[in-house]
């Protein structure tokens, strides 16, 4: 009999888990029995994601650039890259605020319920929390984000899984491999390619955990829900982020079939199981190995490609998040500031949306960080911030599972049309047992 395929049970893991977290939502005792019993499966499996992300980005990357044979190929990588993503990324941010002017989400919401919603979650640890950051992100210098792209220390960058650093050092590694007589170059490569393969393997296997661990996840998730009046008055609101992310998965379907050529259809399939990775984790960086895994060995990109685009795309490539903070910037102006919803902040708005998005770190909720710094630049008050977060706190980690899930799917598309500009798009090549499959 023909196994199920992976992508069917880690949905069919994700509806129980949903249905497991409402039932122990209503058992005295239950969320505390998740909590203690079922959530650390799922922390379990995001740690052994994280554990080979570092390991994955280093061995890949350096692989793919020593096989580049010449520089200036990087360089022209390079800049498509980063071009298309920032063009995605407006793209994102136009369709958002697009939707939230016309809809007008936060029009009219009855005075009570902003204060009821401002009781609840003004004085809220993670909205304080969300501040915070902000505020610490901002004291950095204007250039800091730069600095911190070249580490002092690989191995701290290293243990602190700082992605762009990791990142730099393996493309000089890569660099100076192709700078170097091959026959020198030659065991390091072939190091770097045997720990690539090691660490593909271990991608397959922690993927079999994954329909168990998406349900530990989201019934965690379920568990957290406390009051759904609050998430039904947030619902047009919700609507209207959950709208705009479909609009760019569309429009990722549409470039990857007009300018790839490939269906957009079999695209969705294979790259299903990171998506619901995405969706269960709230992590791009989480879902990387996986993303990795999906795009090279069943989509058919070159290594040389998805090296680069991939992890560089997961933490400054985020067309859900900006997307997302263009029509929460908005909404939260309709509610409390309407006076500051002139076109002129609009167009800050795109600027510092794609700024932020490209500066979020890529974890759970760190849109919503960034999201402060975008209403700062266009003068928000800073007495109604507290309110402004605490009206789309509650709704914030399920719209964060759906932004994630464009994060991954637009980083996977750019990294389809890169390779196809290259001539680097090749016929997939499953490799035996992923999937579960048995030869
Ligand atoms: N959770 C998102 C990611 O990791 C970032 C965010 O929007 O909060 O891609």
């Amino acid at each position: 009999m023909k196994k199920l395929a992976l992508h069917w049970k880690i949905i069919i893991g994700m509806v129980l888990g949903i249905i497991f977290g409402f039932i122990m939502n209503g058992i005295d005792g239950g969320k505390g029995f998740v909590s203690d019993w079922i959530a650390p499966f799922g922390t379990i499996f995001i740690n052994l994601l994280k554990l080979i992300a570092v390991p994955l980005i280093l061995a890949s990357l350096i692989k793919g650039i020593s096989d580049l044979k010449d520089i200036s190929k990087i360089k022209s990588m390079g800049l498509r890259t980063i071009g298309i993503y920032v063009f995605t990324t407006l793209v994102a941010i136009v369709i958002g605020l697009t939707i939230v002017n016309v809809v007008q989400p936060g029009e009219g919401m009855p005075q009570d319920t902003i204060e009821k919603i401002k009781a609840k979650y003004e004085n809220d640890a993670g909205v304080a929390d969300k501040l915070a950051k902000a505020t610490a992100q901002k004291d950095a210098g204007p250039l800091q984000a730069l600095v911190d792209i070249f580490p002092s220390n690989i191995f701290q960058s290293f243990a602190e899984a700082s992605m762009l650093q990791v990142i730099f050092f393996a493309m000089f590694v890569g660099i100076c491999l192709l700078l170097i007589p091959e026959k020198k170059a030659k065991p390091l490569i072939k190091f770097f390619d045997s720990l690539n393969e090691v660490v593909m393997k271990m991608v397959d296997l922690i993927m079999l955990f994954a329909p168990y661990a998406v349900f530990a996840l989201l019934a965690n998730v379920i568990i957290a829900f406390d009051d759904i009046e609050i998430l039904i008055k947030l619902l047009y609101y919700s609507i209207c982020v959950v709208g705009g992310l479909i609009l760019m998965i569309c429009f990722y379907l549409l470039l990857v079939s007009v300018y790839a050529k490939k269906s957009p259809l079999w695209f969705l399939k294979q790259i299903s199981p990171a998506q619901l990775l995405a969706f269960s984790t709230s992590s791009s960086a989480a879902t990387l190995p996986v993303t990795m895994e999906r795009v090279e060995e069943h989509i058919g990109v070159d290594k040389e490609v998805s090296g680069f685009v991939l992890p560089v795309g997961a933490t400054v490539n985020m067309d859900g998040t900006s997307l997302y903070q263009g029509i929460a910037a908005v909404f939260i102006m309709q509610v409390i500031w309407p006076e500051g919803l002139t076109f002129s902040n609009q167009l800050v708005i795109v600027a510092t949306a794609l700024l932020a998005s490209i500066g979020s770190a890529a974890v759970p909720s760190a849109g919503m960080v960034m999201l402060v710094i975008v209403l700062e630049s266009i003068g928000f008050p800073a007495e109604l911030l507290p309110i402004g977060l605490a009206l789309i706190f509650a709704v914030d980690r399920p719209l964060d599972m759906c932004r994630t899930v464009v994060n991954v799917t637009g980083d996977a598309t750019v990294s389809v049309l890169v390779a196809k500009s290259l001539d680097k798009l090749h016929e997939p090549r499953v490799k035996n047992w992923d999937d579960n499959y048995k030869k």
